[in-house]
């Protein structure tokens, strides 16, 4: 390995120096704080819960703790429309862990008027191949989510997001 990097050495000799295998196969719980739980409580009843910047007025869903314009804590809590508008999405063609059977999308979506976005999946589109695709979903397209029959207070209440007819 060398010291320090030379940059006449090409990125695929670089990476081939530094692969090494890898796996991680863990179980883990992680606190996700009040304003998730309280998020994921209202999932659990199908509510989509956002909070409000005092300063500026902005909506964040998911919630945010602290309004990221001002740095200033967001208190009120709000219903929001179960309505959302996808601003980018990548269309997954490879099996990854315990990820849906390819081919799935996933996609960033603003949810009502959020200023920040959710991430998640979006399904029940039909579409041959890419070109079909991008004539269905693009950066624009209205979705609802769709609610697991059984919920838990879990993100996959939401089991996905789908094109408004
Ligand atoms: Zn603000």
């Amino acid at each position: 390995m060398p010291d320090e990097l030379d940059p006449s050495v090409q990125t695929d000799e670089v990476n081939a120096e530094f692969k090494y295998p890898f796996h991680w196969d863990l179980d883990f719980s992680l606190n996700i704080g009040e304003d998730n739980r309280k998020f994921f409580e209202a999932i659990e009843d199908k509510k989509i819960l956002g909070k409000k910047c005092p300063e500026c007025g902005a909506t964040f869903v998911p919630p945010q703790e602290v309004c990221v314009e001002c740095y200033v804590e967001t208190e009120e809590w709000v219903e929001v429309e179960q309505h959302g508008v996808v601003e980018s999405y990548t269309a997954c063609f490879f099996e990854f862990g315990d990820l849906p059977e390819p081919p799935y999308i996933t996609a960033a979506i603003r949810v009502a008027d959020s200023d920040i976005c959710m991430l998640h999946f979006i399904d029940d589109i039909e579409y041959e191949g890419h070109d079909e695709l991008v004539e269905k979903l693009h950066k624009g397209t209205e979705v609802e989510p769709v609610w697991a029959d059984e919920r838990e207070g879990h993100i996959k209440d939401i089991t996905h997001w789908r094109p408004v007819e």
